[in-house]
């Protein structure tokens, strides 16, 4: 062969051929040429190439065929840069015509040769005619006068003689390929995928090894591990007398590659032939440092490889791929961390639709927890705690939740709501407790009160009609499809291992319970980032004495009632901090507005009105005069602090007792206090000196030493400009980033669901803020107050504990400013191990 050229190039083990010049499969085969393994003869036309072709400039035909010699018979592959952007589909048998088929029969057999001529005639006529296929449909193709019918037929329609000539029909098929690739619909179709618009298609064209004809003769394809589970074994079929990926086709009489019971296989057939196949496919395996599916053609017994293929793989198995590979030494344990998508184990953490289940999807909203879970639906957290006794999965349908739907939420499966976004109270309490969740799936109507809720094409589903939630993509499906389980097997905790040795940010968990804390231990955070203290007081028993506390008419009674949380608290804190076994547990001291311990119809007044021993219209007074125009701005967080002091001072204590009471007989705790929603240094001050007060009490009372962290959470835009103020009294600041996206929009994390899809949809915004960290304008507000904090005080903490502690692209934002850890629901820490993994091990490779 003449010199390559930059368009035509003979894949040969030095040829220029690269993945971003002639795409994944020309250098594929490359390397199997390299590993000298039987591949039948290649060229590789560049993208450059294919690119002039569409538009009508053909390559150097008999340049490109030379290499092949005089009446080889050809085949043409796609081969794109990444093989999941797809293609136009192989053709094979270029190059037949009457003198070849007339020769062809003399080598392997008339039905061989008809099956040969046949084929490239319905395959030219479909992709390069571009005739109807339908025009076969009266022909007999199995029959002994198929070929002549099917020369008739093709020039009945086309209105000339098939072609006869190897450069007309090798020109045609290369151009209908370009052609085809270029085409708006197949354009679309692979930017869906994650395509450039301007991405390139290579071709490979290779000699033709029929796997038809006199001796053992066929096609198949092998694997050596399962794509669902990861797990090793030899995988595929083989098809006698057949060609291309025949021998996967439903209903074809395949054979098993290995002995076993349901049939007959390769391994007995052919027994050489298989284990020529075997070693092939392990030598590939090694050298090319990847599972790979192995394309193969037997003919007359000879074994020839054709392609090998990245094996499709679900996030199980790229976890098990990947911590084999390495475990065996054939890649190191940075690239097994390399390939693994972090979103991805969330597929491992939770349970999930099986991929293969037929799905009757009746609504979507917003993917605000993920995992799936099917059950019957209610609309109360009384319906819910009441399923949930006996023993029933529910699925809780709610307008939108509440702190009062949080007993509710502990007892359903999933949690379906209207209205809301990745950070309103369901899609925060949900991802929590690791329960999937849809949120904002306002595409449904919701009438919680007739319980009933009605899908798109007006369905409707009653209280105890069975659905499914899935918080993975967002969807909501009626009836029970079939699941796959979690899977936390050896394989994920040894990537895990891997992701701890090498990433350089904490990562903790945000954890409200004890069982939250399980969680986060199991999944080996390195503490709480922030424990919300208020979901400690919505249990029946605390609910009514917090009630009575809020219900208070002068200090005195307030500190009766709050005495009566005090050992209830304790117990809490002694727990976590037992449990957490001397990790840091940052414990953030009350947040929300009191309003939301009350009750909001008139039964729950009612109700309390009977515990408090008070008349209904004095509870109603006093429910009136608490609320607020806009609460999420009002007397909440450090605010409530200033003005009824008595409850920090409670949890305060609280804390400091249980860290001298779990100190006994286990790990010296130092706790973290964490004020809420400050705004100005001044708030800092007054707080400070009350908790430092509590603090000596302590120590004098118990006649003991202990010590602790105190610092402030930085989610007003105004703490995080003056943070040079406020730093100086705190050891840590925490960034709170859902309200500081929700202060900085000037956006209600709780209605922005509504529009935010039209927001994103338009390019208003690029992504959810809530969701993806707003690098530009939030982000610069953390990056402003980390500065600032630091200046004032160098040794100062820095940590994110919004919800985007747990997103990729937050931690990478986070890490490029200094933060020392990032804090996130419990069932994202594994995410965020591997992703700040992953940016260690980007920063070291450049
Ligand atoms: C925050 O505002 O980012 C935060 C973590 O607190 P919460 O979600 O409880 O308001
Ligand atoms: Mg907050």
């Amino acid at each position: 062969m003449q010199k390559n050229s930059p368009f035509i190039t003979l894949v040969t083990p030095d040829a220029p051929i690269a993945v971003q010049t002639h795409g994944g499969r020309a250098k594929c085969l490359q390397r199997l040429f390299r590993l000298d393994l039987p591949v039948p003869t290649t060229v590789a036309l560049s993208f450059d190439a294919v690119h002039r072709l569409a538009s009508g400039d053909m390559p150097d035909i008999p340049r490109l065929i030379e290499p092949f010699g005089d009446d080889q018979l050809l085949c043409v592959r796609p081969s794109s840069e990444d093989p999941d952007w797809g293609g136009p589909r192989a053709i094979l048998n270029i190059g037949i015509n009457h003198d070849r088929h007339a020769a062809l029969i003399g080598s392997i057999g008339k039905e061989a040769a008809d099956e040969i001529y046949l084929r490239f005639i319905q395959a030219y006529s479909e992709h390069v005619a571009r005739l109807d296929p339908d025009m076969f449909d009266d022909i007999d193709l199995s029959g002994p006068d198929a070929l002549r019918a099917a020369l008739e037929v093709y020039e009945d329609e086309a209105e000339e003689p098939f072609p006869q000539d190897m450069a007309t029909q090798l020109g045609g098929v290369l151009r209908s390929m370009a052609r085809a690739w270029e085409g708006t619909s197949a354009r679309l179709l692979r930017m869906a995928k994650g395509a450039p618009a301007d991405a390139g298609l290579g071709l490979v064209v290779q000699a033709m090894v029929f796997g038809l004809g006199r001796g053992e003769s066929g096609s198949g394809v092998l694997q050596l591990v399962d794509g669902d589970t990861g797990m090793p074994v030899i995988k595929g079929r083989y098809l006698t007398q057949s060609q291309g990926r025949e021998a996967l086709e439903a209903g074809a009489k395949s054979l098993f590659l290995t002995c076993d019971s349901r049939g007959p296989s390769l391994e007995e057939a052919q027994p050489e032939a298989f284990a020529n196949l075997i070693s092939h496919a392990q030598l590939m395996r090694q050298k090319l440092r990847e599972e790979m599916q192995m394309e193969f053609t037997v003919q007359d017994g000879e074994v020839y490889i054709l392609d090998g293929v990245r094996i499709q793989r679900s996030a199980r198995a790229a976890v098990r791929i990947a911590v084999a590979l390495a475990e065996e030494g054939i890649i190191s344990h940075e690239e097994a961390l390399m390939r693994v998508e972090p979103r991805a184990l969330n597929e491992l953490l939770h349970r999930q639709v099986n991929p293969n289940a037929k799905r009757d999807v009746i609504g979507a909203g917003v993917a605000a927890s993920p995992g799936a879970a099917s059950g019957r639906i209610v609309f109360t957290e009384a319906a819910a705690q009441a399923s949930a006794a006996r023993g029933e999965a529910c699925i809780l349908v709610r307008r939108q939740t509440s702190p009062e739907d949080v007993r509710g939420m502990h007892a359903a499966a999933a949690v379906l709501t209207e209205r809301g976004g990745v950070t309103s109270h369901a899609a925060v309490i949900a991802r929590g407790l690791g329960l999937p969740c849809v949120v904002g799936a306002s595409s449904l109507r919701f009438q919680t009160k007739q319980r009933l809720l009605t899908a798109r094409d007006g369905r409707v589903f009653r209280e105890g009609d069975i659905l499914t939630i899935d918080g993975t993509n967002g969807e909501v499906l009626s009836g029970e499809p079939e699941m796959l389980e979690a899977t936390l097997d050896g394989a994920f905790k040894q990537l895990m291992i891997w992701a701890d040795e090498t990433r350089d940010i904490g990562v903790r968990a945000n954890a409200d319970t004890p069982a939250d804390a399980k969680t986060a231990r199991n999944f080996k955070a390195q503490g709480i980032g922030l424990c919300r203290t208020e979901h400690m007081f919505f249990e029946e028993d605390r609910l009514t004495v917090m009630r009575e506390m809020i219900f208070a008419d002068d200090p005195e009674d307030r500190r009766a009632a709050l005495e009566r949380l005090l050992p209830i608290q304790r117990a809490d804190f002694v727990e976590l901090f037992k449990i957490m076994g001397g990790k840091p547990v940052c414990i953030r001291l009350f947040d929300p507005p009191l309003h939301e311990f009350l009750p909001s119809n008139r039964t729950g007044m009612r109700d309390l009105a009977e515990a408090l021993d008070l008349p209904l219209s004095d509870v109603e007074r006093r429910i009136e005069a608490l609320s607020e125009y806009n609460p999420m701005l009002g007397m909440r967080g450090v605010r409530l602090g200033i003005t009824v002091p008595e409850i920090y001072d409670m949890q305060a204590r609280a804390i400091f007792e249980a860290t001298l009471d779990a100190s006994k007989d286990g790990a010296p705790v130092v706790p973290e206090i964490m004020i809420p929603l400050v705004s100005a240094k001044r708030e800092v001050e007054l707080v400070k000196k009350r908790i430092d007060a509590v603090a000596a009490a302590v120590r004098t009372e118990r006649g003991e030493a202990f010590s602790f962290r105190l610092g402030v959470m930085v989610e007003t835009p105004r703490a995080a400009l003056r943070a040079e103020d406020i730093a100086p009294h705190c050891d840590f600041f925490s960034f709170g980033t859902n309200d500081l996206t929700q202060m900085t929009y000037g956006l209600s994390r709780d209605d922005a669901g509504r529009f935010m899809s039209a927001y994103v949809q338009q390019g208003v915004y690029p992504e959810d803020p809530f969701h993806t960290l707003d690098a530009e304008g939030v982000g610069e507000l953390l990056e402003l107050g980390a500065t600032r904090g630091r200046a004032a005080q160098p040794n100062l903490t820095l940590s994110v504990c919004g919800e985007h502690g747990g997103s990729p692209e937050s931690i990478a934002f986070c890490r490029k400013v200094g933060m020392d850890y990032v804090s996130c629901s419990p069932f994202r820490v594994p995410v965020a191990r591997l992703a700040a993994a992953q940016l260690t091990i980007q920063d070291k490779i450049g």
